[in-house]
């Protein structure tokens, strides 16, 4: 397995609490664990990338310059932890659109892969919903890793993998999912510090 040099990163749900359309930076809070985990993979060599559908502007819930300022309060906070975002996308339609950049489309993607040379085969996606996971899947990303943070526990066992989500929350690690139907991650991990543990211990030792 090659080496992972980009890890694509949902936002709300991942990276900071999943507060519901949030509009305000006031309301920006990292995850437990979050910043330090995501400053070990940039001290790593590796380039954080944010790919998040904010269909909260296409909605007209708030507005692009909203959104602009919750990303810079995002980035500053990584800073200060020692993390810094290569660059952010997010898909600002509503679902109903049919837009090709909402995940688990792939436009987000091909902007990023298109703008930085990205290979796919060295990016892994880290996400809490189904739909990052069919984003990696559909972009041909090197793994996909379901979070059990924000919805991510409720999207497990969605697609069938309560017993692999309790037995990551009760090893505070992850778990690799070794079924082979439909959309499923490789591997629920607790948190984003558990999934770049398992990038960098196992993954990249295949
Ligand atoms: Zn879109």
């Amino acid at each position: 397995m090659p080496r992972i040099d980009c890890i694509l990163l949902d936002r709300d749900g991942t990276v900071i609490v999943d507060k519901h359309y949030l509009s305000d930076p006031q309301g920006v809070e990292l995850l437990p664990g979050a910043g330090e985990a995501l400053a070990g993979a940039c001290a790593e060599g590796r380039k954080l990338f944010i790919v998040t559908n904010q269909s909260g502007i296409g909605r007209g819930m708030f507005s692009e310059n909203d959104y602009e300022a919750c990303r810079m309060q995002l980035d500053a906070m990584l800073q200060s932890c020692g993390a810094s975002v290569t660059a952010s996308r997010h898909c600002p339609h509503a679902p109903d659109s049919s837009c090709i950049c909402r995940k688990p489309e792939t436009g987000l993607w091909q902007t990023l892969r298109d703008a930085y040379g990205l290979k796919a085969e060295r990016c892994v996606m880290v996400g809490d919903k189904l739909a990052d996971v069919g984003f990696g899947r559909n972009a041909c990303l090197a793994a996909s890793v379901l979070v059990l943070t924000g919805k991510g526990r409720a999207e497990a066992e969605k697609a069938g993998l309560k017993a692999e989500a309790d037995m990551a929350l009760r090893e505070d690690g992850w778990v690799e999912v070794h079924k082979r139907s439909g959309v499923l991650p490789d591997v629920v991990a607790c948190d984003v510090r558990a999934a770049l543990d398992w990038v960098r211990t196992v993954l990249e030792e295949k």
